[in-house]
């Protein structure tokens, strides 16, 4: 006999009479002295076994073992329940299986916690993941990730792309994280890098002629882990050949529309409106705005120009947001702490309590600036003065807190944009010099080019970010192709000949020997699913994740090496030994 010649879930009123063999895990179990019900589950849904030891003796006897999560395996005849037995809430809730065999084919310890328990913890969750995985929640969200991944693999076969795969093991590529590295033993001293990314791989494959890459690419980057960052994670990535930026956007355009459609989702409608950096920033503070909701920063610089207010006078740029409520003292001391985490020394700021107006700094200002700033009853208006970058970072954070606060985003609306025209470059946040605001393999905007060197900071690039309710789903470019262009980035980035050569020898040869113009993108697998499945965070949509300390709860990884193992590598750890 098969294990199953039925799924669970599949059962409905039109198999009354049918005889069915099923076989899953036992979800439920109720024994009415004399009567045994399970609900038995397999990924397709429950179905109810009934168990009357008049029918079978056989059945019943092993229905007493029986517990939650045991594997089953069922045999006997599908019955219509009694009207008063049906079930509205189970989509086989019209009938159940009158079972005539029973077997338990696998026993389970007591579980660490039920499957139907709610706030489980979730370093428990991921140390059991292979029970957590059993629940409608992961079931449904790994199906989400199969589902859209699927899609995008076919919608980019249908566009010409060909899968090419770069190696994991190379050395660093600069996507602006810490590398993890390799030791080799074959080699002691010497350590690969794992890719950040497969950027300057795809891009020797235009140099070789394959016009059009992909690969759903694993990437490797040690950060700090949180809700939309692991060490590993995949990108779809693609790069092709003799295109312009609107060409790449629209492919990944279509690769959303495609999940969408494959997930049986209305798609958000094309083409995602197209955002420019300066203006994004100017008015949300962020280059990832959640366009959900408006709450934009206003301009008070000219008005404050003759202030009798000293920190608006004085300060180079003056902004602020007007928020939907009437905030109260201990409310404003907290926005306070979150505007000084983004850098700004304090909250000035302006209650209109119905109609009143509260705060330490009114009576320092004009009539027309009290008339220009006041928001309508029942708002704050909350200020920031500072430099431009600053006054950006803190009303940007605010208005992104204030947003999750107040919940002012429309739940029911998806806002995909793009943001572009990014400058190329950016100040070093420790040395005084210039680093990329991508990286180093993006081209400047047409007509920009030539003003690389002579004035880097006033250089656009041809970046491009998607962004989806505020998250940063993936970025890409146009790149360079020339190599005296590309010698040129790496000199503003104060890389001399001898590093250059050192590092990117190989990429500067290629674009010595005909490479055709090229661009690309990449865009995070887990961020995109995440949002697909109304997750919070991208751990819920990656089977074995790491929790934020770093590690992975199932394994127990990392963990110490014997010296033994570490001498082979020519490597000795100067960490302090974790006390046993
Ligand atoms: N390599 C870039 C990244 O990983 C994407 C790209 O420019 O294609 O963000």
């Amino acid at each position: 006999m098969s294990w199953r010649d039925t799924m669970c879930g599949e059962l409905s009123a039109a198999d009354v009479g049918r005889r069915v063999t099923v076989a899953g895990w036992a979800d439920t179990r109720r024994d009415h002295g004399g009567l045994v019900f399970v609900d038995l589950r397999d990924y397709t849904g429950k179905v109810q076994l009934v168990v009357n030891p008049e029918r079978s003796k056989q059945a019943a006897e092993e229905a007493h073992d029986v517990r939650n999560e045991f594997v089953l395996q069922a045999e006997g005849e599908v019955v219509a329940r009694a009207p008063e037995a049906v079930n509205p809430n189970l989509p086989t809730g019209q009938i159940e299986v009158q079972v005539d065999t029973l077997r338990i084919v696998s026993r389970s310890t007591p579980l660490p916690f039920q499957l139907d328990e709610e706030n489980v913890d979730e370093t428990l969750r991921l140390r059991y993941r292979w029970l957590d995985m059993r629940t409608e929640r992961m079931q449904r969200n790994l199906r989400t990730m199969h589902v859209a991944v699927a899609a995008i693999r076919r919608r980019m076969d249908e566009l010409g792309f060909i899968d090419v795969w770069t190696p994991s093991m190379t050395k660093g590529t600069p996507e602006g994280a810490r590398d993890f590295l390799v030791p080799v033993r074959l080699q002691p001293g010497n350590f690969f890098a794992l890719a950040q990314s497969p950027q300057l791989f795809k891009q020797l494959c235009m140099v070789g002629g394959m016009d059009r890459y992909y690969q759903i690419a694993t990437c490797w980057r040690d950060e700090d882990l949180r809700a939309d960052r692991q060490f590993e994670f995949r990108q779809l990535d693609l790069e092709m050949s003799f295109v312009e930026r609107e060409d790449v956007l629209d492919v990944l355009e279509q690769c959303v529309v495609a999940s969408f459609e494959a997930l049986g989702r209305e798609p958000p409608p094309r083409p995602f409106p197209r955002l420019q950096f300066a203006d994004v920033m100017r008015r949300y503070g962020s280059d990832k705005p959640d366009l959900r909701f408006g709450l934009e920063i206003q301009d008070a610089t000219e008005i404050t120009r003759s202030s009798q207010f000293g920190v608006f006078a004085g300060a180079p740029v003056v902004r602020y947001l007007v928020a939907p409520r009437a905030f109260s003292r201990a409310e404003l001391g907290r926005l306070e702490e979150i505007a000084k985490e983004w850098g700004a020394k304090g909250l000035a700021y302006l209650v209109n309590d119905g109609g009143e107006v509260r705060s330490p700094i009114a009576k320092f200002l004009s009539e027309d600036e009290l008339a220009a700033f006041t928001g309508e009853p029942n708002t704050t208006t909350l200020f920031a003065a500072a430099d431009e970058a600053t006054v950006a970072r803190v009303l940007g954070g605010l208005r992104t807190h204030l947003g999750r606060e107040l919940d002012l985003a429309d739940r029911d609306t998806d806002s995909f944009a793009w943001t572009l025209d990014f400058p190329l470059f950016e100040r070093h946040e420790e040395s005084e010099g210039w680093t990329f605001v991508h990286h180093p393999f993006t081209a400047a905007v047409a007509g920009d080019e030539h003003r690389i060197e002579s004035d880097p900071g006033g250089v656009l690039g041809q970046h491009y970010d998607l962004i989806w309710n505020g998250w940063e789903l993936g970025s890409g470019s146009i790149r360079i192709h020339d190599a005296e262009r590309q010698e040129a980035v790496f000199r503003v980035m104060g890389m001399g000949a001898e590093e250059q050569e050192a590092k990117f020898k190989f990429l500067l040869d290629a674009l010595r020997m005909g490479a055709p113009p090229h661009g690309g993108f990449a865009m995070g697998i887990e961020r995109f699913v995440a949002l697909l499945a109304g997750e919070p965070d991208i751990r819920q949509v990656i089977p074995f994740p790491k929790v934020a300390s770093g590690s992975d709860p199932l394994t127990g990884a990392p963990t110490p090496m014997p010296d033994s193992v570490l001498k082979e590598l020519g490597i000795k750890s100067t960490a302090e030994k974790a006390e046993k």
